[in-house]
C-alpha cells in the first residue's frame, strides 16, 4: 500500500500548559482529542508509523496539557489531553475544561478536529462536550473509532452507521473505522488530514530532521 507519507516526519515540538505558550509560528493545525484510554495516542503513533512518538503526551506533567508536533512547514498535530478520568480533582478538571475550550473555540490555526473514540463505547458524554464546543465554529469535525479489531466486521459497521447518523443530525462531520493494532484505516484518515492542511507548503522541507 502506498501512503502519500503526510506524517513522516511528525516530531515532538512543544507542551503548552497556557494559550501563551502554544506555537505562535503555526500556521494550521489539526487537534486530536478523546477519552483517556480511547486509543489517541496508538492512532497518531500509527499515522506517523512509529511506535512511541505520542507517548510524549503521557510523560509525567503532560498529561493535563496541550502536545505540538510538527509536520513541518509550520503545520501541526496537536495532541489535547484525554479525558475521562474518574478520579480527578475538581480544580484539575476545570483547569483541563477550560484549556480545551479555550482552545477549540478560539484557536484560530485549528483546521479541524479528529474525536478518537474507542469503536465499542462511541459519543460518550465528554466526546459529546468535546462537539458541543467546537461544532459552532464551523470547523470540521472527523470521528476516528479506533480498536475497530475489537469488533466484528457487521458490529463495527453498524456503529459507524450510529456514529455517522448522530453526526448528521446533530453536528455534521465524517467518520470512520480505524485500528492502529491492524493498521486499518490509516490512508483514510491521511487524506482528511491531507484536505484540511491542502497540499501547497509540503516542499518546505521537514521540520524534525528526517
Ligand atoms: P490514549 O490514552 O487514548 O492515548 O490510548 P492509548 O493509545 O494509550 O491506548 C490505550 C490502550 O488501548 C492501550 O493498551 C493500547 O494498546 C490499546 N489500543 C490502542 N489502539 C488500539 C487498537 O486499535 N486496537 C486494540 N486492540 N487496542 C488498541
Amino acid at each position: 500500500m502506498s501512503r502519500p507519507g503526510l506524517f513522516e516526519h511528525l516530531a515532538f515540538h512543544s507542551t503548552a500548559a497556557a494559550p501563551l505558550d502554544m506555537p505562535r509560528e503555526s500556521v494550521a493545525e489539526i487537534a486530536f482529542a478523546g477519552r483517556s484510554n480511547a486509543g489517541k495516542s496508538s492512532a497518531i503513533n500509527a499515522l506517523a508509523n512509529r511506535n512511541r512518538l505520542a507517548f510524549v503526551s503521557k510523560m509525567p506533567g503532560r498529561t493535563q496539557h496541550i502536545n505540538f508536533f510538527s509536520l513541518g512547514g509550520s503545520r501541526f498535530i496537536v495532541d489535547l489531553p484525554g479525558y475521562g478520568y474518574a478520579k480527578v480533582p475538581r480544580e484539575v478538571k476545570a483547569y483541563w475544561e477550560s484549556l480545551l475550550e479555550g482552545y477549540l473555540t478560539t484557536r484560530e490555526q485549528l483546521r479541524g478536529l479528529v474525536l478518537v473514540m474507542d469503536a465499542r463505547h462511541p459519543l460518550m458524554p465528554l466526546d459529546v462536550q468535546m462537539l458541543r464546543w467546537f461544532v459552532p465554529s464551523g470547523k470540521p469535525v472527523h470521528a476516528l473509532l479506533t480498536k475497530a479489531d475489537k469488533l466484528g466486521r457487521q458490529e463495527a459497521a453498524a456503529q459507524l452507521r450510529k456514529v455517522e447518523k448522530t453526526l448528521l443530525n446533530h453536528y455534521g462531520g465524517s467518520a470512520q473505522l480505524f485500528s492502529a493494532l491492524s493498521r486499518s484505516g490509516l490512508e483514510q484518515a491521511e487524506a482528511v488530514a491531507h484536505e484540511w492542511l491542502g497540499d501547497e507548503w509540503r516542499g518546505d522541507g521537514p521540520a524534525g530532521g528526517g
